[in-house]
């Protein structure tokens, strides 16, 4: 990507204190490789985020949103602009009858534990989902049959384009599908609320013992990023992976896990590029192989400099 020269420089300036510069951006997220953040701004308030909307306005930077980085493959070379990352002040999670208000920055984990506490259901799924709740509304995250559709009214969503740009906007305006959203990469989700339902407590603790008990059973732990691929409609990405003969495939310092096909481990000190590699390669193999042109679930930031291909590269993010 070509930017404005002096671009960062100006940012910087414009941001005084609040931004760091060259901030590693591998040990925020779960793959735990890749590159740094030319500029990285841990927001503490809704003013801040204006403040980084006021220096992307004035420089063209681009931006990006780190929630806790569970879904998230950055290049080597790291990110050429200003990524923001949600502080505690918003991890907060209210929850009134069955309305709940919950961060942006707050984790799923811990929203499904309490909204169970609190004599609620309809939120069990997220306990195995590493990510934050803003992550979940971006991504429509979902597991064990229900989604954030399925609870989501609306979402508080402040822009890092333009300064001041802070609304509240209802679930049907944003378009959530199957790991999708019409949440743009400059939109920073503040706060969510959701509906759920009165419930069993125990019951509740029952279904999220089983969950994790299913994710420990059946899923890898270490450096990852969760599901790699999209499942296509009637099918499943992990067994395509798997007829493809992929499953313990290594390219450098990436691996296809042994355990689950669709999950790929990045090896301690590895290379996101290597990463990135083994998901062309496995992407390839399986289309080879069924004919299926598999698309990817990971956000990839900062891999602008793709080399020539006869196919289409995988999405990248911003
Ligand atoms: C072991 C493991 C298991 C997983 N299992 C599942 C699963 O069952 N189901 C599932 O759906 N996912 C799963 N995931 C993937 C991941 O946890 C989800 O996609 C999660 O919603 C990502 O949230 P995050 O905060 O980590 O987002 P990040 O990875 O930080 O970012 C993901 C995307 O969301 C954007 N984003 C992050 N925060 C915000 C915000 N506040 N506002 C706007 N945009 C934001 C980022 O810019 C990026 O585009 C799994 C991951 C792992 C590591």
């Amino acid at each position: 990507m070509t930017l404005p020269g002096g671009a960062v420089e100006e940012a910087a300036r414009l941001l005084d204190g609040l931004a760091q510069r060259e901030v590693p951006l591998g040990p925020l997220t779960t793959y735990r490789v890749g590159g740094p953040a030319a500029l990285f701004v841990e927001a503490s308030s809704v003013d801040d985020l204006g403040r980084v909307a006021g220096a992307v306005a004035a420089t063209g930077l681009p931006t990006l949103v780190v929630g806790k980085g569970s879904n998230l493959l950055v290049a080597d070379a790291g990110f050429p602009g200003v990524a923001v990352v949600l502080g505690a002040a918003f991890a907060e999670i209210a929850i009134d009858g069955t309305r709940v208000e919950a961060g942006g920055a707050a984790a799923l984990p811990v929203a499904a534990r309490r909204t169970v506490r609190g004599g609620l259901t309809g939120f069990e799924w997220a306990v195995g989902v590493p990510g934050s709740i803003g992550g979940a509304v971006r991504m429509n995250a979902g597991g064990h049959g229900s989604d954030m559709a399925a609870s989501l009214i609306e979402a508080r969503i402040v822009s890092l384009l333009r300064p001041g740009d802070d609304a509240v906007v209802p679930l049907a305006h944003l378009e959530l599908g199957y790991r999708r959203s019409a949440v743009a990469p400059h939109q920073v989700v503040v706060a969510a609320t959701l509906g759920l339902r009165p419930g069993d407590r125990e019951a509740g603790e029952r279904e999220i013992a089983e969950i994790v008990a299913w994710r420990r059973a059946n899923q890898p732990g270490g450096q990852n990023a969760g599901s790699v691929f999209v499942n296509p409609l009637d099918d499943s990405a992990g067994r395509l992976i798997d007829a493809a003969g992929c499953k313990g495939l290594r390219l450098g310092s990436a691996e296809v896990s042994p355990k689950h096909a669709n999950f790929f481990q990045a090896d301690a000190g590895g290379s996101a590029d290597d990463v990135r590699a083994l998901m062309e390669a496995v992407r390839r193999r399986v289309r080879d192989h069924s004919g299926v042109d598999l698309r990817p679930e990971t956000r990839l930031v900062g891999f602008h400099n793709p080399q020539p291909r006869a196919e289409p590269p995988v999405e990248v993010e911003g």
